[in-house]
């Protein structure tokens, strides 16, 4: 089957009981026991539930890997993959990786005596040097946010393997529709499932993937005794959206596409960061590992222009925090999803207080445009 097909037909696309062609939400806590002491397929709902496994088993297909883990938000699969490790492990992380998964690393993980040591993964000297004999994993984003900078998945998990270190990528903003990192080398992939898989800012979900079946055992020990799983609604709301994944990407990035266009013509605009932009560092790595360059893109205003007053003026636009949902969505990272970011490493790592991120939506392109248009005359 090929990738839109799947989104359809793989994992479990048909309730076996009723031929159900939507899988049922099974909203049961626990399941009866024909046999005292026998290995019932079902028992307790935190352990295992019918809607959330055949979502689980959707998602590993279609990141071609072999088992999928279904969590209660995109930072408890996070955590799950983490906790895989052990105090004393050392870990080597993106810089430009989600501001909340910094935020568990520097305020959670590390109180439990994980160690951590941050680089920047679109240098390879820069993984080789910071890897000490007490490293376990690589954990990186590609594109990351919200600079859209591209690291070399293979080449990266090339290096891990070469010391026997397990590779992490969290795929969002690509999402598997672009990208599959585990056929690129990688052990696990995870996801904010909030955002182009569920799709409909509607759902806070995560999700994890494996093709290694002793990490396999590990998520799944973890997500049952952790116990941060997704509930059997949410389950079956996600796989709603994951159905659509293909005809809305298309749309998303032929518009992000067109957006990118209309402002690398306009004089207002400074920078702009999108992969798909054939004089960013990242374009030749992202035509190779990415069949789409997504629809987020950043930008920045020229030198004086008031970007508060351009964000405030979009009207189709909303001003909102979060990504990947049909409707654009516009922040300024610096006031918003990075606040939490010191000042300082926030502008060392590039991000401005001018930066303006994008998440492009399936609106028509025209009306995205106009309000972009008419945004920037205000300024
Ligand atoms: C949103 C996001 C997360 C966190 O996911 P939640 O579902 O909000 O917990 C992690 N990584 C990336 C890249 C994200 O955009």
């Amino acid at each position: 089957m090929k990738f839109n097909t799947k989104l359809i037909h793989g994992g479990i696309s048909e309730d076996k009981e009723t031929g159900a062609v939507s899988i049922p939400v099974y909203r049961s806590s626990t399941f009866h026991q024909h046999v005292l002491g026998g290995e019932p397929k079902w028992e307790y709902g935190r352990t295992g539930n019918p809607t959330r496994a055949a979502l689980e088993a959707l998602i590993a297909e279609i990141e071609d890997g072999t088992d999928g883990f279904a969590f209660a938000s995109g930072s408890a699969a996070i955590h799950a993959a983490f906790s895989l490790f052990s105090a004393g492990d050392h870990i080597v992380v993106g810089n430009d990786i989600y501001g909340g998964t910094f935020r568990l690393i520097n305020k959670v993980l590390k109180r439990f005596g994980l160690e951590f040591t941050v680089v920047d993964t679109t240098n390879l000297d820069e993984i080789r040097h910071a890897i000490t004999d007490k490293t376990v994993a690589v954990y990186l984003e590609t594109p990351t946010n919200p600079l859209l900078r591209v690291s070399d998945i293979a080449a990266i998990a090339k290096i891990a393997k070469s010391h026997d270190i397990k590779t992490i990528v969290d795929n969002t903003f690509a999402t598997p529709y672009n990208q599959n990192p585990l056929t690129l080398g990688a052990d696990i992939v995870v996801h904010s499932a909030t955002k182009y898989l569920g799709g409909h800012s509607d759902v806070v979900a995560g999700l994890a993937v494996t093709n290694d079946p002793k990490i396999a055992e590990g998520l799944a020990f973890l997500q049952n005794s952790i116990g941060s799983v997704l509930g059997p609604d949410d389950s079956w709301l996600l796989m709603r959206g994951i159905k659509t994944l293909g005809v809305r990407m298309r749309v998303h990035q032929e518009n992000a596409k067109a957006i990118y266009d209309f402002l690398d013509k306009n004089d207002k605009i400074a920078n702009i960061y999108y992969p798909g932009n054939p004089n960013s560092a990242g374009f030749e790595i992202a035509k190779k590992q990415m069949s789409g360059f997504g629809a987020m893109l950043s930008f920045e205003l020229q030198p004086g222009l008031d970007a508060k007053k351009f964000v405030e003026s979009l009207q189709i636009i909303d001003l909102a925090e979060s990504l990947g949902g049909i409707e654009s969505l516009v922040e300024i990272p610096a006031v918003m999803t990075h606040s939490s970011i010191p000042r300082d490493i926030r502008i060392k790592n590039g991000i401005k207080d001018e930066l303006i991120r994008l998440s492009v939506g399936v609106e028509d392109e025209e009306d995205l445009i106009e309000d972009i248009k008419q945004a920037l005359s205000k300024i």
